[in-house]
């Protein structure tokens, strides 16, 4: 299998394991209970010893399950077929058929209604493991049925009668009789195998066919934005080509060009200027999605903070700001991509300056995330705010507020949705929260280095002159 699939295969079998030790800490409670019921209501004579000696031996079993699964989970899957979750999750259905038949056995055996539910336990073994697997626990079910209801049948083991629940006595079930119920109930239990495994298949089938077409239509998209690549770097040179020719004639290289003709030129000039930063954003969003995987190794975030701090001061001078910087997780490190890191923090720093009134301030930190697994930088500005009718549009391609547009109408509308792909691809967070009057603060969360079970993420093959 591939990796990432086996790496899918593997997380969700984890996911199930959980539940199956969740779904027995409440089948041992209920059995307490039960037991309770049936004795105090019914009265009806059970051994009380060896239920409660079985329900607190499940109770142990799945406490032990439940550390063997934290210890377990989240480790690279192992290329054998029966990797260690699999074998936790073979084990404990293999147990719980063990228990049920040895709590059945005291509470009046086949005679006890209770022994239907080994159907569950097939239907589980069906979800949890593969369909051979699954025969196997039918297999295993079925002779436990033959060695102790066959022994109580055979008078090698005792049988405890259920007095007033079902009508015969002891001993009065005839062998052609009790051969029946046991095939009967064995054939139950590989029929339940077979019915399940089916309509499991059938999902699992169908959710390769999804992952397929999703994997297509990535595959397309890419293709997509290959195309627009290609377009928007034939764009972006002619438009450099436009700018310098126009900016000669402004220099007065040329021979000089007076009144309206000037004020035309310049007009030229600062249109083509804008049209290029539109096309280097859109070069920059096309070029991380056309590709298929980010270049990572660990990265000291600070600096990066610093360097882009640095080279944003101009802009931020130029408006009179205050740029606050404060670091409190240290030398920490990220498993990213420098490149499109800086990117992320010129991006909204250049966001923090351009939607902030002169005079205003702007406060950038980095500190750890509160389970220590991230590092969290926020851009705190007290500019002109999000209008919360935006917020939840802000990170879509072309999307700007309007009161951005009235401040500002030179913007893309790209810039955060290069940020939100790249922190995506390193498998982090952005997140944004905004008053008006106020300000806004943008939050990225980024994985620490080091860490296991980082998500695959793109290539950014991008040269970074998306940075405003
Ligand atoms: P652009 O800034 O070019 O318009 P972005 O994708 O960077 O595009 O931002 C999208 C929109 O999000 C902006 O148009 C603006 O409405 C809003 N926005 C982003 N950052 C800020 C900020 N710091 N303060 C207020 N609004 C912001």
């Amino acid at each position: 299998m591939h990796d990432a699939m086996q790496r899918v295969a593997q997380s969700e079998l984890e996911q199930r394991v959980r539940w199956l030790i969740s779904l027995r800490w409440l089948a041992a409670g209920g059995l307490f209970v039960a037991v309770g019921i049936v004795e105090a209501s019914l009265r009806v004579d059970i051994p009380l010893v060896p239920f409660y000696s079985g329900n607190a031996a499940l109770l142990v079993l799945n406490g032990l399950y439940e550390l063997l699964y934290r210890r377990l989970k989240g480790r690279e899957p192992v290329p054998r077929r029966l990797s260690p979750v699999v074998l936790l999750a073979t084990a404990q259905i293999s147990v719980d058929l063990v228990l049920l038949t040895f709590l059945i056995h005291f509470s009046g055996g086949l005679d006890n209604p209770f022994v239907v539910f080994f159907v569950f336990h097939m239907v589980i073994a069906s979800i949890l493991l593969s369909n051979r697997n699954a025969y196997l626990q039918a297999t295993l079910a079925s002779l436990l049925f033959a060695l102790v209801f066959g022994g109580e049948q055979a008078g090698i083991l005792r049988h405890y009668q259920l007095p007033g629940f079902l009508s015969y006595e002891p001993g009065r079930r005839s062998w052609p009789a009790w051969l029946v119920e046991f095939l009967a109930l064995s054939a139950a239990l590989y029929i339940t195998v077979y019915l399940s495994t089916t309509v499991v298949d059938r999902l699992r089938q169908r959710e390769r066919d999804l992952e397929d077409a999703n994997r297509q239509l990535l595959s397309k998209d890419r293709l997509k934005s290959q195309y627009v690549m290609t377009v928007s770097h034939d764009i972006r040179g002619s438009l450099s080509v436009i700018r310098t020719c126009l900016r000669v004639v402004l220099g007065g290289y040329t021979e000089p060009v007076p009144g309206k003709g000037r004020d035309m030129i310049e007009r030229a000039e600062h249109r083509t200027e804008r049209l290029l930063t539109f096309v280097k954003d859109l070069l920059n969003l096309s070029r991380m999605r056309a590709a298929e995987d980010l270049e990572r190794r660990p990265v000291a975030v600070w600096g990066v903070l610093q360097r882009v701090v640095e080279q944003l001061r101009p802009l931020s001078n130029e408006k009179n700001l205050t740029v606050e910087t404060q670091n409190r997780a240290g030398a920490a490190t990220v498993w990213a991509n420098e490149e499109a890191i800086e990117q992320v923090t010129a991006n909204l720093l250049g966001n923090a300056i351009r939607y902030t009134p002169a005079g205003g301030s702007i406060f950038l930190s980095m500190e750890e995330t509160p389970d220590s697994g991230g590092v969290l930088v926020s851009v705190k500005d007290t500019g002109i705010g999000i209008p919360p009718a935006a917020l939840p549009h802000i990170f879509e391609d072309f999307y700007r507020a309007e009161n951005a547009k009235k401040w500002e109408s030179d913007g893309t509308g790209l810039g955060l949705s290069i940020v939100n792909h790249i922190v995506e691809a390193h498998g982090g967070r952005l997140s944004v929260e905004s008053q008006i009057p106020g300000g806004s603060t943008f939050r990225v969360t980024l994985p620490r280095a080091g860490k296991g079970g980082v998500p695959q993420a793109r290539r950014a093959s991008g040269s970074g002159d998306g940075a405003p």
